[in-house]
């Protein structure tokens, strides 16, 4: 069952449990922090829970569960130790279209409670839709430990001041540049240090401060696939960043982690298609760093490995706008890595080449196949190979290159949709055949390791033709 996360104003609202035991009494006890009038229907109830009625912050109804209780009810949790009045009282609310819990039986719910991490007002809610509670708990758990204890004032604090930042900045995106400042630097430090005046005057210099709003184009590494790959800067970055322009292979993983109300633009360029000039792309990336948004220009792998990064970083230096590089994983050495192949070897390779399959260079109009062919003890990494097999067998092949050479063709590496094939030069253009796009060739020494050193999804999908 998938469950849609939302918070819910409880005030006032009447929030019915029906029996009170341990766990109903710490759901009681959150729920009045949050303004709900609480009813507990029970013959019996705990002393803390009697504590509380006579505090008058519940009403207690001592007599058995009736139908008529649910009148004006908003939400109902069953916690007592009947099944089967628990599945009666699940009936007659479901009935009257009242949100119920009944405590420890997913069946019988159609709300369920997440794991919460409280700094109020900020909450942070934590659910596996009841799949793994265990894991729920640990990533809780995570969470708990790096967020402040009081971090909730720095937000109580900022409450204080929004109406005014408003009337300052009246487009949202630099309303939204300030406070992304103020919560990164001095203020919450001092907020946690329990220095509030110093607190508040860094958020009344910086809205005195005189503003330029500068757009800026930062140029991300999303690395080969594996979400885990990209870099923390380039995470930070990529979820500050108002508009994401982001190529066909950096994968959904990572496009996930992209702000949800960031612009996201798709302009990928796959061979044989109608797609995005480059030209268009420029134009984009120059528009809206023109307009004072934070963009960022995300691509698969490194950005100045085969990625037109310094084409598009020429443009914004005419243009005069701000830059920074992100650097990535490229895919010779994400894809090299999951596949096993290290990519030197003391006793294999005593070096790398990484070269595009083009068949058109355009600075020298065709690779020195000569040159390459010679580096038998080197590893060759050759980008985008599938749609010139022919050209870089025969290039190879005509310079003399051993047909034994040990190869690797690793599709869609470093993802659980990794493919890898191994197999001996000679065979290099019905191999490709088989593969699709993205796929990475590996020629060298080096590649017969992958047999004894795959790792990654070394189970499945492995095709050795050694
Ligand atoms: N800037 C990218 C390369 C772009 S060129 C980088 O640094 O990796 C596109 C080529 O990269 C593809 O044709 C393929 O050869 C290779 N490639 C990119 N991601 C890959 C992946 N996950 N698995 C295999 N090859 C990949």
């Amino acid at each position: 069952m998938n469950y849609f996360p939302c918070f819910i104003n409880l005030d006032n609202k009447k929030v019915l449990f029906v029996g009170a035991g341990k766990i109903a009494v710490r759901k009681i006890f959150f729920l009045i922090k949050m303004n709900a009038q609480i009813i507990v229907v029970s013959r019996k109830i705990s002393n803390n829970l009697i504590k509380l009625h006579r505090e008058k912050k519940i009403d207690w109804i001592d007599t058995n569960f009736f139908e008529n209780q649910l009148k004006k009810i908003f939400l109902v949790i069953v916690a007592t130790d009947n099944n089967s009045l628990n599945k009666y009282i699940y009936e007659k609310t479901k009935q009257k279209k009242i949100l119920v819990n009944v405590v420890d039986d997913r069946s019988k719910c159609t709300f369920i409670f997440p794991s919460i991490v409280e700094r109020f007002p900020i909450i942070v809610a934590v659910s596996s839709g009841g799949t793994a509670p265990v894991l729920t708990k640990m990533i809780k758990e995570k969470i708990e430990s790096t967020l402040p204890m009081n971090l909730g004032k720095s937000a109580l604090l900022a409450q204080k001041w929004r109406s005014h930042v408003k009337l300052k900045f009246k487009k949202s995106i630099y309303r939204r540049h300030f406070w992304e400042k103020i919560f990164e630097g001095m203020f919450v430090n001092h907020v946690l240090n329990g220095n509030f005046k110093k607190a508040i005057k860094v958020l009344n210099n910086e809205i005195k401060r005189k503003k330029v709003i500068k757009g800026e184009i930062s140029l991300v590494g999303a690395g080969p696939g594996d979400g885990g790959l990209l870099t923390l800067k380039g995470l930070q970055v990529i979820q500050k960043a108002d508009v994401v322009l982001y190529d066909n292979l950096v994968s959904s993983e990572i496009l996930s982690l992209i702000r949800k109300d960031a612009k996201k633009i798709y302009v990928g360029k796959e061979a044989k298609k109608l797609c995005i000039s480059q030209e268009e792309i420029n134009l984009i990336l120059i528009k809206m760093a023109k307009k004072g948004k934070k963009v960022v220009r995300l691509k698969g792998g490194d950005p100045f490995i085969f990625g037109r990064g310094g084409e598009e970083l020429e443009v914004a230096k005419k243009f005069k706008i701000n830059f920074q590089v992100i650097p990535g994983i490229t895919s010779a050495i994400g894809v090299s890595s999951y596949a096993g192949i290290p990519l030197t070897h003391r006793n294999y390779s005593s070096g790398i080449i990484i070269i595009n399959g083009c068949k058109k260079n355009e600075i020298e109009g065709k690779q020195n196949w000569k040159s390459i062919s010679r580096l038998k003890n080197y590893t060759i990494v050759i980008y985008m190979p599938r749609l010139q097999s022919t050209y870089i067998f025969d290039e190879l092949k005509a310079n003399d290159y051993p047909l034994d050479m040990p190869i690797a063709l690793i599709e869609q590496g470093t993802t659980l949709n990794q493919k890898t094939v191994i197999g001996i030069f000679k065979n290099l253009k019905s191999l490709l055949f088989l593969m699709k796009s993205p796929t990475l060739l590996i020629l060298g020494k080096v590649v017969s390791l992958s047999k004894n050193l795959s790792w990654f999804k070394s189970d499945t999908n492995q095709n050795s033709l050694l």
